[in-house]
């Protein structure tokens, strides 16, 4: 008889989706990836090894999806069992099948990755969860009891979508509500289309409408609607707001015209593919013809850059002040940046910004650096090499350097307690681990993680449903 290793390396190469030549798919702003087909899905789901006891790729999973279960089905041809499945442990599979960094997840801890290629696990949860709609299916909600509570949940990112459905699904009534005119946060308004088309998110909202929860979009806590209100009012409310406090980099020239931040110019960008009206907190950056230079090297840089070549710039440069390989963002995304055109400046900091006659920005002043000792956060620190400066010429220059927490003065009438970075303060002794200070209140996501992932900010909502749950069941029984 064959010896198990035998068998595992029999397994053929992984194949995974094919994307769309990058001369074509420069030219619009759809999805690069297609989906799988049939055969396809059912060639790398036969990949899978389905181990048994220990199955990495669900421990790696933030959501502990259960991945070998999943693929099983498909490859059984039992799509409608393999997407209430996929369901269950995720709120939104077909989206983290898209835009979740499965090497540094899922794939990365695959027992195929030495072998012959992880399996392809976001295409096969994309397959299933895509195939599975297409047919008419829905997610089932079957037995919902209605409670008596009602939750406000504030702001529409996948941390809030993550605790709407949970709750949903608990028979809670929940209202969302989201200053953007469309749900998702991040996911609509911050990722672009290329990576994730917007038709998906509004799939998903009508999916979350028919399960009962009520969305009030263009409504901004703090400004149309009184948070205090919602305290009063509700049983309990959830705080997925985010973190969009943008960072400067201190530079002399930065308020120069042609300078401009990474998110406003991602979601004025998505703003006009969605056909919604220019709006005059996201001016549309026009680049045609343009030399554009983004600084920074994380994954809305990338977005930035494959934004900007899709936007007929004559030329895009990434600036990133250490190497290659220390890139934080996903690898995948740095490929398909460079197949559309995109240069890469590696080990240059940038020093200041040069202004033509007319006060436009014309060039940023870059020195090079090389790679030093490793900081606290074990990454090697880039060091400035003296007299090594040089201007870069820019018409525009994006800024994508991250994000830090934003001001919510409407916070502080309910003494939610804030962390020294200004980040919503959670657990602690007693408390739920999304519970604020205010025991009516929970919080998830970046707003208190800082900057992460779709799975772990949905991860921290569904999470937050089942404190408040907790806490309900608690009442109850006094
Ligand atoms: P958000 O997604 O930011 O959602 C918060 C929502 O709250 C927003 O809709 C906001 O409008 C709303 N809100 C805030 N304040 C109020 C208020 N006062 N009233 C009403 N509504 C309010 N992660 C990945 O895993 N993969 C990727 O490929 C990826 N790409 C990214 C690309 C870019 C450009 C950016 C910026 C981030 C990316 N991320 C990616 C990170 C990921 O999108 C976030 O970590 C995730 O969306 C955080 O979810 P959240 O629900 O906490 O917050
Ligand atoms: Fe399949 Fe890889 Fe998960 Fe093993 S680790 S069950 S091979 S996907």
């Amino acid at each position: 008889p064959r010896s198990r290793r035998e068998t595992l390396l029999d397994k053929a190469p992984r194949k995974g989706a094919e994307k769309l030549p990058a001369e074509v798919r420069k030219g619009h702003f759809q999805e690069i990836y297609y989906g799988l087909d049939p055969q396809a899905a059912e060639f790398e789901s036969s990949r899978c090894l389905y181990c048994a006891q220990k199955a990495w790729c669900n421990w790696t999973c933030p959501l502990h999806n259960h991945i070998p279960d999943f693929i099983r089905l498909a490859n059984e041809g039992k799509i409608i069992e393999a997407a209430e499945l996929c369901n269950q442990s995720s709120s939104l599979p077909e989206i983290c099948g898209r835009v979740c960094p499965q090497d540094r997840l899922c794939e990365g801890a695959c027992t195929m990755k030495s072998r012959n290629g992880a399996v392809a696990i976001g295409n096969l949860e994309r397959y299933i969860t895509d195939t599975a709609l297409s047919m008419g299916w829905r997610p089932r909600a079957p037995d919902v009891v209605s409670r008596a509570e009602r939750v406000a949940v504030i702001g529409a990112g996948p941390a809030g979508l993550g605790c709407a459905d949970i709750l949903a699904r608990a028979g809670v009534k929940v209202d969302v509500f989201d200053r953007h005119p469309e749900i998702g946060g991040l996911l609509t308004f911050g990722i672009p289309p290329f990576k994730l088309d917007k038709t998906v998110l509004s799939a998903r909202r009508e999916i979350f409408s028919e399960m009962g929860i009520q969305f009030h979009l263009n409504q901004e806590v703090g400004r149309d609607v009184a948070f205090d209100s919602l305290v009063a009012d509700y049983d309990a409310v959830f705080l997925g707001v985010g973190t969009y406090g943008l960072m400067s980099a201190g530079l002399e020239g930065e308020e120069a015209p042609g300078v401009i931040q990474a998110l406003p110019f991602l979601i004025a960008s998505t703003r006009e593919v969605m056909g919604l009206a220019e709006s005059p907190e996201y001016p549309l950056t026009e680049l045609s013809g343009k030399r554009v230079v983004v600084l920074g090297g994380g994954d809305t840089a990338m977005d930035c850059l494959r934004t900007a070549i899709r936007r007929g710039a004559q030329s895009v440069t990434c600036a990133y002040r250490r190497d290659e390989l220390s890139m934080p963002g996903s690898k995948k995304e740095v490929v398909n940046a460079r197949e559309e055109g995109v240069e890469f400046l590696f080990n240059v900091q940038p020093q200041y910004i040069s202004r033509n006659r007319k006060g436009q920005v014309s060039a940023v002043g870059l020195m090079r650096t090389e790679m030093g000792e490793p900081g606290p956060d074990g990454r090697r620190r880039p060091r400035p090499v003296p007299g090594s400066e040089f201007e870069l010429p820019a018409d525009v220059l994006v800024m994508a350097f991250g994000f830090q927490s934003h001001e919510m003065p409407w916070l502080r009438g309910q003494g939610v307690q804030l962390d020294r970075w200004g980040q919503i303060r959670t657990g602690g002794e007693g408390r739920g681990a999304t519970q604020t200070s205010h025991d009516k209140i929970f919080a998830g996501g970046d707003a208190v993680t800082g900057a992460d992932l779709v799975v772990t900010a949905m991860v921290a909502g569904r999470q937050a449903a089942r404190d408040m749950l907790a806490q309900f069941e608690k009442k109850e029984g006094l």
